[in-house]
């Protein structure tokens, strides 16, 4: 694929399509490589979006000893599943990253305080402060001889420099140096990723980082603050259609680009890449560029609905430009995240819809049990 805006293609795809989260172990796997049943492997930031399906995918592929660790209390989780050990933890704390890792074999650091634009603008000394996440789990990774590490890092971390035009060239993996990451956030996954490699070279932490490039799919947050844009588009593109208002506020004049890269993708590649021999920080993010008018084109087709568009200029908005440039990705490993916008933006739209149908439903219910 190249890095040019371009359409996605027309027949939606239907296979996507998520079961119900009990019935989500059941399904094929998404990784396919080798699998190694009888490692304990801990899943960190399990009760988030991209851990929740992690975590599924490990069940999937028969792990019996997948250890969930997410700071919230399970019943905040995006997903749980009562077959993996799962453990409500505040990993910043050093003795609970230790206990954490104990008998681990593998370790995904998914863990983060973080949100889409809206949160990260507004909080940067708490998205700074995940560096305590990072730092205390590496220390007991290295201290319990754990096999492999995987961070999560971001494309946040590129020179924004790079990024002040929507007609942007796709950021490869040196351009994050010299460095001007996304403050705060960008800085703290820039260290991080760092630490990972210093852990490695100093002293023989098997570690692997990827950057992600914006990640959309169900079972993630679609409203309250930390969402990112696909799923707060959506989300308001729904509220139109119910409302019969028809009219959506979009952050910005539309004109950014960016690229975005379905759940699966994202799992399927994260598993990748751990168990590859890439020892450097890699994309991992879709190429197929699209303007957030473009995207606000594909939620209209997903959500049914005809929206007139305000544009919020006051609002944060990031840079101009993004693009991942998966030429390292598919040499390396000869596969790229290949799910197009279209596809996965019509499961994401169904499933936000029946949650805010669900959650419409269960406020008439309980207003009418408060009045009679
Ligand atoms: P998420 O916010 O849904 O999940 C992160 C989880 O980490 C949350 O459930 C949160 O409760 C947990 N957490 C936060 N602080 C913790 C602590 N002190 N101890 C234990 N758990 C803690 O985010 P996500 O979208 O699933 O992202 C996962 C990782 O991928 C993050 O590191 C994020 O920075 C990175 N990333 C995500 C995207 C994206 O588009 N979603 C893009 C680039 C990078």
């Amino acid at each position: 694929m190249n890095g040019h805006l371009r359409s996605s293609p027309e027949s939606p795809r239907t296979d996507l399509l998520s079961p119900a989260p009990t019935d989500r172990v059941e399904a094929a796997p998404i990784y396919e490589g080798e699998v190694e049943i009888d490692k304990t492997v801990v899943v960190c930031g399990a009760g988030g979006f991209i851990g929740g399906h992690l975590v599924a995918d490990l069940l999937r592929q028969g792990y019996d000893q997948v250890r969930a660790v997410d700071i919230k209390p399970p019943n905040q989780w995006f997903q749980k599943f009562p077959q993996a050990d799962n453990r409500s933890l505040d990993l910043r704390e050093k003795e609970n990253c230790y206990a954490a890792l104990e008998g681990a074999d593998q370790v995904y650091n998914l863990a983060a305080d973080m949100g889409g634009m809206g949160f990260i603008e507004n909080n940067k000394a708490l998205c700074m402060l995940s560096v305590r996440i990072n730092t205390h789990l590496l220390m007991a990774a290295r201290d319990m001889d754990i096999g492999r590490y995987f961070y999560s890092s971001s494309a946040c971390v590129y020179n924004q420099e790079l990024q002040s035009t929507a007609d942007v060239e796709p950021l490869s993996e040196e351009d994050a140096y010299p460095a001007l990451a996304e403050d705060g956030y960008g800085w703290e996954k820039l260290f991080s990723e760092r630490m990972c490699r210093h852990f490695r070279e100093d002293f023989g932490l098997t570690t692997r980082v990827a950057r992600y490039h914006n990640v959309y799919g169900p079972f993630g947050t679609y409203d309250g603050g930390r969402e990112k844009a696909p799923a707060a588009l959506t989300r308001k593109a729904i509220e139109a259609k119910l409302s019969g208002d028809e009219e959506i506020v979009i952050w910005g004049d539309g004109t950014q680009t960016r690229s975005f890269m379905y759940a699966d993708d994202c799992v399927k590649g994260t598993q990748k890449i751990m168990h590859s021999d890439i020892t450097e920080p890699i994309n991992l993010g879709s190429d197929e560029l699209v303007t957030i008018n473009g995207l606000v084109d594909v939620i209209e087709k997903a959500v049914e609905v005809d929206l007139d568009r305000e544009y919020d200029l006051t609002k944060p908005q990031g840079v101009d430009g993004r693009n991942s440039d998966n030429t390292k990705i598919l040499q390396e490993l000869g596969w790229e995240p290949p799910t197009a916008l279209r596809d996965g933006m019509e499961v994401t739209a169904e499933w936000i819809e029946e949650q805010i149908r669900r959650h419409a439903e269960e406020e008439t219910t309980s207003r009418f049990a408060v009045a009679y």
